[in-house]
Parts: C-alpha cells; structure tokens; sequence
C-alpha cells in the first residue's frame, strides 16, 4: 500500500482497510489543527486509488471496511466515490461497508439523491467534527460551518441512511466560551442525533494559529476540572434519541463509555467522582493527541 504522508483514521476503523484517494484536507484552517498543514490538498489520480485496492485485495481478500482517508474524502465528486466503492465491492469479497471523514460543507455539496447513491453503494459511515455546537467558537476555531449548517448536514445524511459520528472538542471555546460551548455543544447532539458522539480534549499543537493565539493570550485552555464540567454540561444538555457516547480517546483525562440519554445518570456520576477526586484521571504524560 502507498501512503503520502502522515495518516490519520477515526480509532473505531482500527481493522479497516485505509485506501487514501484525497491527499490532506480541502478547508484546512481549523485552528488547533496540524493534521495536514504540510500537504497542499489534492485529489489523487483515481488509476494510483484503484490499483492501491487491488494490491490491498491481494494483501486482504477477506477485509470487509474500507475507510477512505484523508481528511475530508467526502469532497471528491459522486463519480469517483462510485468507482472507488465499485471497486471496493469487486475487490473484497466480504466489502460490507465504506467510511471517511467529511465536514459540513461536503455533504450539503452533494444533492440528497447523490447521497442517497453514495451510501447504496456501499457508503455508510461519515465521521464530522463540528467540535463545537457554539457558533462564537466554531468561528473562532474557522470550522467552517455554523450550528444550523451541522444540523442540516445531519439531517441529508440520515434522509439518505448514512449513519454518522460526531467529534466534539472539550476546551475549544477556551475559558471566555467554556460554558456556551458545552452547553450549545450538548443542543448540536441532540439536533444531529448521531449514531455515535465521541469527545476529544484540545491539545494546543506548537506551530498552529490555535498556538499563537495562545501566545498572545487571546486563548486560554480551560484547566482541567473546567474541561470535566464542559463534559458533564454537554452530557447534560445532549437529548439525542440513542447515541453511543465515548471519551476514551488518548488526549482525554477522563475515559468514559456509555449510551445517551440511557446512561446519562451513570456517566454524570462518573463526572462527579472524577471532580471531587474519587477517580483517579489520566497523568499528563499518557495522554497523546
Ligand atoms: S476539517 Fe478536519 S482535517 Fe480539515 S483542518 Fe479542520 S480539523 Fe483538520
């Protein structure tokens, strides 16, 4: 398999097959992140896409996911998704199912019959991050979508039986936003009623605008007891009609799993206890990005 350049997947696609058709990230400016700010964005030549999934035929006939990398794949246009899954299909003799990453934007681009096409296809999962239900914060961290633009977003891919995992990010409205964040956060669950939510902490990455921002103070991250309260604000307000509810990725202090709203009493008490110091959170230097 051929991979440019560093490569990111959601943790859930640990056993798929990563077959990368774009080359970094068409909007690129999120604040606080550095995932590909060293790739110019690009669409790879689809011959180079297919023959990648041949080879990972012969290396995998038995895979049956596919996630389609890098950042925001779901920008390529509905032709060659058609093609990529058609081969995919072909190729994989248990293909069950496609997944990649898509901001807001990507899927309100495509029309509700392509999206529709896209997941007969075989298309089936979309991982967004809107990180923030706040529309001050989603402006300040250029995500490139408002609240409103989300929850329409959702709304075309449940219309078209895509099922979707939501990225929240505790700290990402900082101290100025930390309530509103959380709290608007929690309106945006239930507005987009994910299959999946998951929650990350911000980590301030060295060389980002989110970096310099810090620099010059107009940023501060929220200390830890305040990023436990985002979480049980957000836990709190999110009223999604079921929804598997996750924080166990590496940059949060406090790994929790359960299902919204069913767990939702267990889950604040687990917050609680984390507050008050009666569970012990993930040292500094475990946590990673
Ligand atoms: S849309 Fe995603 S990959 Fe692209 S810059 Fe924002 S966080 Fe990074």
């Amino acid at each position: 398999m051929r991979y440019e350049g560093k490569l990111y997947r959601p943790p859930s696609e640990a056993r798929s097959y990563i077959v990368q058709a774009t080359i970094g990230c068409s909007h690129n400016l999120c604040t606080y992140c550095d995932m590909y700010r060293d790739k110019r964005f690009r669409v790879r030549e689809l011959g180079e896409v297919l023959e990648d999934i041949t080879m990972a035929g012969r290396a995998y006939p038995d895979m049956d996911k596919v996630f389609v990398a890098d950042g925001d794949a779901l920008v390529m246009d509905v032709d060659r998704w058609l093609t990529i899954l058609s081969a995919c299909r072909d190729t994989f003799s248990r293909f069950r199912r496609a997944s990649c990453y898509a901001t807001a934007e990507n899927v309100l681009e495509k029309s509700p019959d392509e999206l529709r096409t896209l997941c007969e296809a075989g298309l089936e999962m979309l991982y967004i991050g809107p990180e923030s239900g706040d529309d001050v914060t989603l402006k300040r961290i250029v995500k490139g979508g408002t609240f409103a633009e989300h929850v329409e977003a959702a709304n075309r891919a449940h219309a078209a039986g895509i099922r979707l995992s939501v990225i929240v990010l505790l700290g990402a409205g900082g101290v100025a936003r930390s309530e509103e964040h959380a709290r608007e956060t929690g309106r945006l669950i239930t507005e987009m009623d994910p299959a999946y939510v998951g929650a990350l902490t911000l980590t301030v990455i060295p060389g980002t605008p989110q970096a310099r921002m810090v620099e010059k103070g107009h940023f501060v991250l929220p200390k830890i007891p305040q990023l436990l309260r985002e979480m049980r604000t957000i836990v709190e307000h999110a009223q999604p009609s079921s929804t598997i509810f996750r924080t166990n990725h590496a940059s949060n202090y406090l790994p929790i799993a359960g299902e919204l709203p069913r767990d939702r009493e267990q889950i604040l008490h687990a917050i609680d206890l984390a507050l008050h110091g009666e569970i012990p959170l993930k040292p500094e230097f475990m946590r990673g990005l």
